[in-house]
């Protein structure tokens, strides 16, 4: 075929071997520059990206605020981190303070006279009245409350301040508030040098409030005390008696004598450790709560209505929501 024939069937002239330029590719050089095409790209796309956070600010130390911002621009991973970063300091400060335990059960303090009662004294030669029963419970009584509170527990207070209330009205307080335990704070006098301290617990020796005197007790031991008397049932002089607090009182109840204001020693002891005591009490009336089921290990109730310690009751709960 001709040349001309071919063109005329084909629309273009034919191609002859040895009439096409032989292109040679430099494969290196292409490889070379493609990489610098895509470093040159990246560079300026982290250059705006640079720019970009200059304007916002987001360069400055990561907080809440930058993330709350970076919510706004999801898509940006640099913003996403800080989000993370934030959210970790965020976690951090909380968990400098972490969350309050709450013990879920009710105590009744009762720091023992008040106002015109002052309760046991001591006077010096003079027979000026140097030391008053009132202010030694009331003193160690907001002690109890604050650590208490500190520990995540509910505490009412029949007084928190020089007042005097009633016996048949802290019954009554306790039981309408749905006091799951009771503590009356006293000192003990006498007229000869003795020392000790001592809980006082219902004549009809019921166990729920044996548990709660037998707690304080050994953890008042552990601080130091001068000396154990024990668990008195009844009333000091008349086992078949009761006080006032621990007969009309529906929860297990204690009355606590915290040495005698007559002795030397105690009230050393007591000025000394009023802190301690108090922590002691606290713990050992956390330790009754479990003890009694009231609540479990982590503080979670478990009963479903007020601790009530039955088998101390003369009477039908009635009586004694109604004092
Ligand atoms: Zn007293």
């Amino acid at each position: 075929m001709t040349d001309e024939e071919f063109e005329r069937l084909y629309g273009r002239p034919p191609v002859k071997p040895g009439t096409h330029k032989k292109v040679k590719i430099y494969w290196g050089r292409v490889i070379i520059a493609v990489i610098v095409f895509i470093l040159v790209l990246c560079g300026i796309i982290q250059l705006i990206k640079a720019i970009a956070r200059g304007i916002s600010g987001k360069d400055s130390t990561p907080s809440v605020v930058s993330a709350a911002d970076s919510n706004v621009v999801p898509d940006d991973p640099d913003s996403q981190l800080i989000t993370e970063s934030a959210a970790e300091s965020t976690a951090d400060s909380t968990a400098v303070q972490p969350e309050q335990k709450v013990w879920q059960f009710k105590v009744c303090i009762d720091p023992g006279h008040g106002g015109i009662d002052d309760g046991a004294c001591i006077t010096d030669d003079q027979g000026n009245v140097i030391r008053r029963e009132k202010d030694d419970t009331l003193r160690l009584g907001l002690a109890v409350r604050d650590y208490l509170k500190s520990q995540g527990v509910q505490v009412i207070m029949t007084r928190e301040t020089d007042e005097f209330i009633e016996l048949s009205d802290i019954c009554k307080f306790t039981n309408n508030n749905q006091a799951d335990l009771f503590v009356s704070l006293h000192r003990d006098s006498v007229a000869s040098d003795v020392s000790g301290f001592e809980a006082c617990v219902h004549s009809k020796r019921p166990d729920m409030d044996t548990t709660l005197a037998m707690n304080i007790l050994a953890n008042l031991k552990a601080v130091g005390i001068s000396n154990d008397r024990g668990i008195v049932y009844g009333y000091t002089n008349d086992p078949t008696q009761n006080y006032h607090v621990n007969a009309d009182t529906v929860c297990p109840s204690v009355l606590m004598e915290m040495g005698f204001i007559t002795s030397k020693t105690d009230n050393d002891l007591i000025d000394q450790h009023n802190t301690d005591y108090a922590k002691a009490i606290g713990d050992a009336i956390i330790q009754t709560a479990k003890d009694l089921n009231v609540v479990d290990a982590n503080g979670t109730r478990i009963l479903s209505e007020q601790l009530i310690s039955r088998s101390k009751l003369y009477y039908g709960l009635d009586y004694y929501y109604n004092l």
